[in-house]
C-alpha cells in the first residue's frame, strides 16, 4: 500500500513535469474507484493550468487554477494505485482508468483494487473538502514536535502506536514507520500514551521524522524511475531494525524481536529495549 514516502516521492517525481502546463484532456475508464468520480470532471479539467502540486497526507492536490476560477484536483491511491508518465496516445492497459493530457506527457492511473480516489474540489479552499478538513497534523511541518504532541496525548490512556497511526491525530505515519520510530526512540509501542514524557516524546518525534525521511530519500534516488518505468508503488524498503524481523535478533541487544497483534495490526518490536 503507498505510504506517505512513496506518495511524497511520486509528487516530487512529477514536478519537473506537470506544473505550469494546460490540460488538453482527461479520460476516465471507469465511473467509480472508492468514491463516485464526478461527472464531468474530464471537461472541467480540460483547458485549466496546473498551478502546483502539493500533498496533504497521502492526497496528492492539482491546484488547477484554484484561485482564478478552477479547482483541485484530489487524487488518492488506494491501496494499489500508482502513477506514471507515458508518452501522448501509450494504449492503455487493463485497471489503467485515469489519464491526464498535456502537450508532451500523460499522466496515468493504474488502480487494480480501485481503492484510490479521483475527485473534484471548486474553488481555491481546498483545506475545507470534507476530506481534507478532517485530517491531523502533517509529521513533517515544524508544528510536529515533541511538546505538540506530549500536549494532545495528556487525556489519551490508550497505547501509542495505534495513536500514531490515527490519521485525525497525525496523518502518513504507517505500520511500518510507526514500529521504527518507537523503536528508534525506545518506547514500548503498548505504553499509555499519557504515561510518556516530554523528554521520551522530544525524542519520538524527531525518530519519526528521520524515519520518513529515509525513506522518501531511498525512493528520492530512484524517482525518474519511479514515475517513468513500472510505476510500481511498492515499499521503499528500508533497513528495517523491527519490523518484519520476528525472532530475529535485536540490533542493538541481540534478544529476538516480538511480534504481536494491536489493534488488528502487527506490531514488531524489542521488549528489552522498549520501555
Ligand atoms: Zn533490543
Amino acid at each position: 500500500m503507498p505510504e506517505l514516502p512513496e506518495v511524497e516521492v511520486s509528487r516530487q517525481g512529477l514536478l519537473p513535469y506537470l506544473p505550469g502546463e494546460r490540460i488538453v484532456g482527461a479520460c476516465i475508464r471507469t465511473p467509480k474507484l472508492r468514491h463516485d468520480i464526478p461527472a464531468g470532471l474530464a471537461n472541467r479539467l480540460t483547458g485549466l493550468r496546473i498551478d502546483a502540486i502539493l500533498r496533504r497526507g497521502k492526497y496528492l492536490l492539482f491546484d488547477c487554477e484554484s484561485k482564478r476560477g478552477g479547482g483541485w484536483l484530489i487524487l488518492h491511491l488506494g491501496m494499489s494505485g500508482s502513477l506514471r508518465l507515458v508518452p501522448p496516445g501509450t494504449p492503455e492497459k487493463k485497471h489503467d482508468h485515469f489519464d491526464l493530457v498535456v502537450a508532451r506527457t500523460t499522466l496515468r492511473l493504474r488502480d487494480p483494487r480501485r481503492f484510490g480516489a479521483l475527485l473534484w474540489h471548486e474553488g481555491a479552499n481546498v483545506d475545507a473538502h470534507p476530506l481534507l478538513a478532517v485530517l491531523g497534523i502533517e509529521p513533517l511541518s515544524p508544528d510536529f514536535d515533541g511538546d505538540w504532541l506530549h500536549t494532545v496525548t495528556r487525556r489519551r490512556s490508550g497505547p501509542i502506536k495505534p495513536l500514531l497511526m490515527d490519521s485525525h491525530l497525525v496523518v502518513g505515519i504507517g505500520n511500518i514507520y510507526a514500529a521504527e520510530s518507537l523503536f528508534h526512540a525506545g518506547i514500548s509501542p503498548l505504553r499509555a500514551a499519557n504515561r510518556i514524557s516530554l523528554e521520551r516524546y522530544r525524542t519520538l518525534v524527531p525518530a519519526i521524522r528521520s524515519t520518513l525521511e529515509a525513506s522518501i530519500a531511498a525512493g528520492g534516488s530512484s524517482v525518474r524511475d519511479y514515475v517513468h518505468s513500472d510505476g510500481g508503488a511498492g515499499c521503499f524498503q528500508l533497513s528495517c531494525a523491527v519490523y518484519d524481523r520476528a525472532g530475529a535478533p535485536c540490533t542493538q541487544c541481540g534478544k529476538p524481536i516480538h511480534n504481536i497483534r494491536q489493534a488488528g495490526r502487527s506490531t514488531f518490536y524489542c521488549t528489552h529495549c522498549q520501555r
